[in-house]
């Protein structure tokens, strides 16, 4: 069954953080930190609806001006998170530059941003055609854990701790559906973007008895109209939602191992810094980072079925294997 949910690192272990997770069939995706995003595409850098920030230490943020200046001219909001004291960086980087055109811009580009405080989330509006000024509104929503939430899938954080906050992040899809081609076949229907919209209906719980009408490719039979659920029934197979989560830059402290099992708990795919051996654990507790041996513990205790480490300190420089194998030494239980 081909997963939802594609999630590739932007870069190389050693280089800036980022996760990358393109949907399948759709022209979207969401990315988990915005460091230098010279390895993604244009193409890919368009998918982009949601970008969430774990923190705004340069690693984690310089991908900013990339991201802007690819969708400036662009009739889209993008949706950017991080943590306290994210409207001030945004509206640094905003002011590091000359605006007087963009008036005259046609589109409608806005940078829709979302401060994560404990108990609230600020939001704030920043149009391209008024030069970025912000709209005046601050909206103040309760912050109960969930970032994004849409029929089909939900963007959870947690707020950990690295000497200022560090946001982790989950992505979870509700549900998997996934056709049954043979029968797809067997009942003369074709493949196409209307499986999509199949597939919406079922995330948005439309009623069993909604006519669903799917177009024919040839002009003999235009469409064909069954009602939902007979539809499910036929040709959806319905299994549990997939669940990729990203930790990084967080110190290995009582409260950060609690909360970071208790987030990744049973996920599909984990991806968590490692970024010093074990050996260099001190150095590890003072630049507030784990260790790989304790990143490979974590996703042992969250039961999780996938792991890739990253973040990796320059000085193992040539040396990723040395820390895979202490982080997948400690997860299958060997160390
Ligand atoms: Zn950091
Ligand atoms: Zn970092």
């Amino acid at each position: 069954m081909p997963p939802y949910f594609h999630p590739r690192p932007v870069n190389g272990p050693f280089e800036d953080p980022g996760l990358f997770i393109p949907f399948l069939f759709e022209k979207r995706a969401i990315l988990f930190d915005l460091g230098d995003l010279y390895s993604l595409s244009p193409k890919d850098i368009l998918k982009i609806s949601h970008v969430f920030v774990t923190h705004t230490h340069m690693d984690h943020f310089v991908g900013f001006d990339r991201l802007l200046r690819l969708l400036l001219g662009r009739d889209k909001n993008l949706f950017l998170c991080g943590p306290e004291g994210f409207f001030k960086n945004v509206e640094g980087k905003l002011a590091g530059y000359s605006w007087n055109l963009v008036q005259n811009y046609t589109n409608r580009f806005i940078l829709v941003v979302s401060e994560i405080h404990s108990k609230h989330i600020l939001t704030r509006h920043y149009p391209c055609r008024t030069q970025f000024e912000q709209d005046g509104q601050t909206r103040v929503t309760p912050f109960e854990g969930k970032l994004l939430d849409e029929p089909s899938l939900s963007v959870s954080t947690v707020i950990l701790d690295h000497k200022i906050p560090c946001l982790g992040f989950c992505l979870q899809e509700r549900f998997h559906i996934n056709i049954n081609k043979n029968r797809l076949e067997s009942m003369g229907l074709p493949m196409g973007p209307w499986l999509n919209d199949f597939k919406q209906a079922l995330y948005q719980k439309k009623s069993a008895d909604v006519i669903f009408e799917l177009p024919m490719p040839t002009d003999k039979e235009k469409k064909r109209s069954f009602k939902l659920g007979d539809l499910a029934n036929e040709i959806a197979i319905i299994s549990p939602g997939q669940k990729v989560t990203y930790i990084t830059d967080a110190v290995f402290s009582e409260k950060n191992i609690a909360a970071i099992i208790c987030f990744a708990k049973n996920s599909d795919h984990l991806f968590i810094e490692a970024s010093f051996l074990d050996k260099h654990r001190d150095i590890a507790e003072k630049k507030f980072h784990l260790t790989a041996l304790q990143a490979g513990s974590l996703a042992r205790k969250a039961g999780v079925k996938a792991l890739t480490v990253f973040h990796f300190s320059p000085r193992y420089a040539g040396n990723a294997h040395i820390l895979e194998k202490e982080a997948m030494d400690a997860f299958y239980g060997i160390l």
